[in-house]
């Protein structure tokens, strides 16, 4: 990903892609600086993906956006949330330590 011409394209389209995976249809995908946090979804379905997410690895900007983009469907971290983050990224709970920063 960092080797990539175009990163920050790059992970646009690895949400995008995921948006088809997952059925979800987010209005629009950004990516752009944010202090605190790795990415958020408005109710409006704006899913915004952290700048910082480019110097992460694959398997965590895959965390970050399917979380996202299952908050178009569920809006609380419940069951069905949590079964689908773990039949799309396995094993995302090893991941938690460094959620901080997301909503
Ligand atoms: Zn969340």
């Amino acid at each position: 990903m960092k080797s990539s011409l175009y990163p920050v394209q790059d992970l646009h389209r690895r949400a995008l892609a995921w948006a088809l995976k997952l059925k979800v249809n987010p209005r629009t995908v950004r990516v752009q600086a944010m202090r605190r946090k790795w990415g958020s979804c408005s109710s409006a379905g704006t899913v915004t993906l952290a700048a910082d997410l480019l110097d992460q690895d694959a398997r965590f900007q895959d965390y970050v956006i399917v979380h996202e983009l299952l908050h178009l469907r569920y809006a609380t971290h419940g069951r069905v949330f949590k079964a689908l983050m773990s039949a799309h990224v396995p094993g995302w709970q090893a991941m938690e330590a460094r959620r901080m920063r997301m909503a």
